[in-house]
């Protein structure tokens, strides 16, 4: 419906006698600034948007340490506002001003930034933001809230209530006592029906209120809900007379989120499954605001196991449950959002074996094939994931994101890469290539990974020489100092640099071929890869590295002796 008509129906109902003046009065005297909600509807004019448009959002509170199930509803609304040419956007929901914390909202806006989330509109710090349906902040928009509560108080629709918390928590003893549901409503309503007059009475004389919904629901009467991931779900109806305007004017989350949706124009309202229940209020108050109601979809929560049991991914308890624990330990943003992608659609697995390389942009994300239920939480499966995604990074990235992460949270790792020319070459050892070497799931590994390869952090672990089949003094020294003086050859190509230590294999009386001395194992005490392993040893410390060569490349002749030259020195 236009503004205009709706305005006019009013105005027509006000004239048919409809709206009784003296709510009227009562809705003057409780909001004497509030403007007409036609101001709102014109002000906030439908969205310009292609036919099957989504208009989704995210509406955090800001209470610090923001949650991955933020990111990850950002990420699912944001990809499906993406998908469909539509818009997505923040609304900080800060009516509870007991829980904020300072900065929260720039927090908020930052993180997603960082996950390469930024919404199209809505906050940009904590008082700033963009877009044409603002403000996007719910303690900025307390006027509005107010005028569409005076629109449901002079129709009757709403009242104030005076019940103090004593009243309520006698009301609730008694409700226990006599074994009822527990709550505001029906008979149990206090001063539902109190008259306008004694309502007005009260109010001249100061006597604190809030503003309640008169819900025109029965319990034993259902309704139909089709909720776009639960499917159809039926509830009894909402005969809960809920706050809508609380004692310091601001609104409740429901009734604020009735009227920010609205006048957002939000197609899809995408947001965790505590709030499925809460369907049945929504519903009726989009109705008696004579709203067109928006469509749900509540996700399943991200979960834990604890106990044998499964719970909720929570803040409180589970160190993971922060975004901030991603970047401490340094899994790249793009595996985090890889992986929310792989709990939010069971496809996306196969879809991503068929195209490893394709961006998730071209991944079509689909509401309805949503779980119904929590997935459990697996880091194993992030850092295998990160794995993947930092083997398809450059050496630069790999640098840039190293150093990065290093500067804040790793001195030593900071002072190792120092030097950026050496440092690209160490991370291009097998990086590039068709099948890239996977293994760095985090930041925070990279030292460890890498270390043997400068030569200060070698030097520390000089003790540290696991030889393997070939442990004896004299055969190490041999085979080093052969090396040294007649198999290195600086220019050699792979092929030749490997012909050379079959050579030397040889020389020493050791199989050339690893089939041959499988053929002959009491011919040979060992063979080409057991003196490989000794040049691997004697070079890193490790009897596990990249490729060996590469390794030889990167190092150069002057380390490659000098660390062979020590590990000769440290036999005796
Ligand atoms: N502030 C609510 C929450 O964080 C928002 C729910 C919604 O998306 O409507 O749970």
């Amino acid at each position: 419906m236009k503004n205009k008509e709706k305005f006019d129906i009013i105005t027509k109902n006000l004239e048919k006698g409809e709206i009784d003046m003296d709510y009227k009065e009562l809705a003057d005297l409780i909001f004497p600034d509030a403007k007409e909600i036609s101001y709102y509807e014109e002000k906030y004019p439908e969205r310009n948007l292609p036919e099957g448009a989504m208009v989704v959002r995210v509406a955090p509170s800001p209470t610090g340490n923001v949650h991955i199930g933020t990111i990850y509803q950002a990420f699912l609304n944001r990809k499906l506002a993406k998908q469909t040419g539509g818009v997505f956007y923040v609304r900080v929901e800060d009516t509870d001003q007991k829980r904020e914390i300072e900065n929260g909202i720039t927090q908020i806006i930052e993180t997603l930034k960082k996950f390469d989330l930024a919404p199209d509109e809505g906050m940009i710090n904590e008082t700033e933001s963009k877009g044409e349906y603002g403000p996007y902040r719910q303690s900025l928009r307390k006027e509005i809230y107010q005028a569409y509560a005076k629109h449901l108080l002079e129709q009757g629709k709403a009242y104030p209530c005076f019940a103090s918390a004593e009243e309520l928590d006698e009301m609730r003893a008694k409700q226990e006592a006599a074994k009822v549901r527990t709550g505001y409503y029906g008979v149990w309503a206090k001063y539902r029906n109190l008259s306008v007059e004694e309502a007005a009475e009260k109010i001249k004389n100061g006597e604190p209120y809030i503003i309640r919904l008169k819900s025109p629901g029965r319990e034993d009467r259902k309704i139909k809900h089709h909720d776009v991931i639960k499917g159809n779900v039926d509830f009894p109806e909402n005969d809960q007379d809920i706050v809508i305007i609380k004692a310091d004017g601001l609104p409740t989350y429901h009734f604020a989120h009735a009227v920010d949706d609205h006048l957002m124009h939000t197609t899809h309202v995408i947001r965790g499954d505590e709030w499925l229940s809460s369907v049945p209020l929504h519903l009726q108050l989009f109705q008696m605001l004579e709203f067109k109601a928006p469509k749900y979809a509540h996700i399943a929560p991200i979960m834990k196991e604890d106990e044998g049991g499964k719970r909720k991914l929570s803040k409180r308890k589970d160190p993971e449950a922060a975004v901030s624990y991603y970047t401490e330990i340094g899994v790249p943003k793009e595996a985090v959002i890889e992986y929310l992608l792989n709990i939010a659609n069971s496809s996306f697995e196969l879809w991503r074996k068929q195209n490893p390389n394709a961006s998730i942009d071209e991944f079509e994300l689909q509401l309805n094939k949503m779980s119904v239920s929590g997935a459990l939480f697996d880091i194993v499966k992030i850092l295998d994931i990160a794995k993947t995604v930092i083997s398809k990074f450059s050496a630069e990235k790999v640098y840039e994101k190293s150093l990065k992460w290093a500067t804040k949270y790793d001195k030593e790792l900071e002072k190792m890469l120092e030097n950026k020319e050496y440092s690209l070459k160490v991370f291009g050892i097998e990086r590039g290539n068709k099948k890239p070497r996977k293994d760095i799931s985090k930041w925070s590994e990279v030292k460890e990974n890498i270390e043997y390869m400068y030569d200060e952090k070698f030097a520390e672990k000089d003790q540290e020489y696991p030889y393997q089949v070939i442990n004896d003094k004299e055969s190490i020294e041999k085979i080093l100092s052969l090396y040294i003086e007649k198999y290195y050859g600086e220019k050699d190509d792979k092929q030749q640099w490997f012909d050379k230590i079959k050579e030397l294999a040889g020389e020493m009386g050791y199989a050339k071929e690893v089939k041959e001395f499988k053929e002959n194992p009491d011919k040979y005490k060992a063979h080409v890869g057991d003196v490989s392993t000794v040049l691997r040893v004697a070079l890193t410390g490790r009897t596990n590295t990249p490729d060996m060569y590469e390794i030889m490349q990167v190092l150069g002749k002057e380390r490659i002796f000098k660390r062979f030259e020590k590990a000769i020195e440290n036999l005796k």
